[in-house]
């Protein structure tokens, strides 16, 4: 290449480069120019996020995180749904703002994109034919069905690198064929296992084992270098916190009289 060419090609990239960089730090602007937060959020996935049966409208605990922070802002909430697999690519192409999708924040996630603080925690177990599971070792050379796309898949090969992991569209796929005895065990976040177990008409033939082989913590994911977005997403968990707002989600999704009580055994604080 000539000299000239080579200029050229710098001047192209590095113009490519910079209408990037403010397009990415420009969310939280645009999100107020519009009017709107466009929010990823699960369809299928009580209590985080599923369609109500009353209403047809996608209610759940990510749900209301979503909608507090378009409160905060002022703007409309709109939701798309996304799954485990999709989520990523669609914050990418800019199909949407923010993912509030039981997102677990990981380090290999965090070379693509942001997470704000985390706002929720939990385990990764396994859903099983009541009986058949006491132990890891019991799952071992096993089918073992879970979601494409999630961290659920990996931490499977890595616990059990003797079963077959099969990763099906989304977690009620793998339940359905767990209920069918196509595979032995359904993984995943254990908030999210009882869930689909708490749906079940046949629930009382299903139960989680009480061993996890992971710890998961849900973050709002973000592209990355959209710092106003970020500071704004996490300075809003904090109040949230402090104000006793998050811990009433929780309450609402989780709590004593909820479909799937757990305990509250974390706060949002801005170490995680
Ligand atoms: N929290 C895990 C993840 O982010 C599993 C749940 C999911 O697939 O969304 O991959």
């Amino acid at each position: 290449m000539t000299k000239l060419a080579n200029l050229l090609l710098a001047i192209v990239i590095l113009a490519a480069l910079s209408t990037a960089a403010i397009a990415a730090g420009d969310t939280l602007a645009e999100i107020k120019r519009k009017g709107v937060l466009v929010a990823g959020v699960k369809d299928s996935l009580p209590p985080f996020g599923y369609i109500d049966e009353q209403t047809r409208r996608i209610v759940g605990y990510d749900v209301d995180f979503a909608r507090a922070i378009a409160d905060k802002l002022g703007v409309k909430l709109e939701l798309k749904p996304v799954s485990s697999a999709s989520r990523i690519p669609q914050l990418m192409e800019r199909h949407i703002d923010i993912i509030v999708a039981t997102t677990s924040n990981t380090p290999q996630r965090q070379q693509q994109i942001d997470f704000s603080y985390a706002y929720f925690f939990t385990v990764q177990k396994f859903l099983v034919k009541k009986g058949t599971v006491k132990s890891l070792a019991d799952l071992e050379g096993k089918k073992i069905g879970t979601a494409k796309g999630s961290d659920s898949e990996q931490n499977a090969s890595e616990a059990l690198p003797s079963a077959t992991i099969l990763s099906f569209d989304d977690y009620p796929q793998a339940f359905l064929a767990l209920q069918q005895g196509k595979i032995f065990a359904v993984t995943t976040d254990e908030a999210i296992l009882a869930g689909i177990r708490q749906k079940a008409p046949n629930k009382e033939k299903f139960e989680i084992p009480d061993f996890q082989i992971s710890d998961e913590a849900y973050g709002i994911a973000m592209r990355k270098g959209d710092s106003a977005l970020r500071d704004f997403v996490n300075k809003t968990l904090l109040e949230m916190e402090a104000s006793g707002q998050a811990k009433e989600i929780f309450e609402k999704w989780f709590g004593p009289q909820s479909a799937t009580p757990m305990s509250r055994a974390f706060s949002i604080t801005a170490d995680k």
